[in-house]
């Protein structure tokens, strides 16, 4: 947990009290947790009016029942569940069109609450969902957050479809390792970026048709070279500033750049000749629906989808887990196992 803002040396390792559950909620026994991006923003103070203090971070969990609310039906003592991430209210027109996250009381667990690292978490009942059979507590918890992400950006707003080609920007990153296996499974094809050769090869394994290293190779001439001049149809962005001058000149006629985050920065100019002309659609993306989580997770059973763990970190160590992914050495997913 951290008392307050600032670098890994604000998280410490400490006894709390057992979370309570009201009526409606269930008390989870955690058993993994998976790192995000969010947990060292929340940390640093970034969009800190957001963040309860003392906060205990964590947004992708996974672990067993320990106890149910008075009013809860669909859950009992010991069943194995992974947690949807975003709670929303279930009652706004939003909410009952599939768009979670534009709910007004919309929150992320482990970000706006107290979140999985840590030996329990309490969760509204309807975010814990049953975990594929063939997923171990380390595999599910890499699960939710990016693969949800993935699948919103690439399906309902960018409508990648078969033959068509996407970049993946950061490959290495846990979304990004989720886009390239979404994409496949959608049958388009994909360019995958990373920073170094290790990582391109996973990459490769992984499902991408071509990579290219965004370091030491011109990314827009990669990508026009390997489309035999056609360009990409999407673009999938996490990146923001670092990355959003090549995306425009990466992108086919008609092309969609779809973006969920900025880690470099959220400042970029944009020429809107290109826009009109080339008839571009610029997209942002924030999480999903729990609906279109319950759909991710059938991939999962039937293998077409798999889980990326990078590594697997004990709680204590969570700091120096933080450091990795802050260091970009990761490749998918890095978990803590409590
Ligand atoms: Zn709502």
């Amino acid at each position: 947990m951290f008392r307050e803002f600032g670098g890994p040396d604000k998280l410490s390792y400490e006894d709390v009290a057992e979370p309570k559950i009201d009526e409606y909620e269930v008390l989870i026994r955690v058993r993994a947790c998976a790192l995000n991006h969010l947990d060292i923003w929340a940390r640093g103070g970034t969009r800190s009016e957001r963040i309860p203090l003392p906060h205990i971070s964590g947004s992708d969990i996974s672990g067993e029942v320990a106890r149910v609310g008075s009013l809860v039906k669909n859950h009992k003592p010991g069943d194995k569940v992974l947690i949807a991430p975003g709670i929303s209210d279930g009652t706004c027109k939003y909410c009952a069109t599939g768009w979670d996250s534009l709910c007004e009381s919309y929150k992320i667990i482990g970000y706006e609450t107290q979140g999985g690292y840590a030996q329990y978490v309490s969760v509204p009942s309807q975010n814990a969902l049953p975990i594929p059979d063939n997923l171990t507590h380390e595999e599910a918890a890499s699960v939710p957050l990016v693969f949800l992400t993935a699948w919103h950006m690439l399906t309902t707003r960018a409508h990648l479809t078969a033959g068509e080609t996407v970049l993946v920007w950061g490959a290495g990153s846990g979304v990004g390792s989720a886009a390239i296996q979404v994409a496949k499974v959608l049958g388009a094809k994909v360019i995958a970026t990373a920073g170094n050769d290790e990582k391109l090869e996973k990459a490769r394994k992984l499902g991408a048709d071509w990579t290219v290293n965004h370091h030491s190779q011109d990314v827009p001439a990669e990508v026009k070279r390997v489309t035999n001049g056609q360009k990409a149809n999407v673009v999938f962005d996490h990146i923001g500033q670092a990355t959003w001058e090549r995306s425009m000149r990466s992108m086919a006629p008609a092309g969609r750049l779809v973006n969920c985050g900025v880690t470099s920065g959220g400042k970029a100019e944009i020429d809107i000749r290109y826009i009109f002309v080339r008839q571009f659609s610029l997209m942002g993306s924030y999480m999903g629906g729990r609906g279109e989580l319950l759909k991710v997770l059938t991939f999962f059973e039937d293998g077409r989808l798999k889980p990326v763990v990078d590594s697997v970190w004990p709680l204590a160590d969570a700091a120096k887990a933080q450091t990795r992914m802050e260091k970009s050495e990761h490749f998918g997913k890095i978990v803590l196992k409590i």
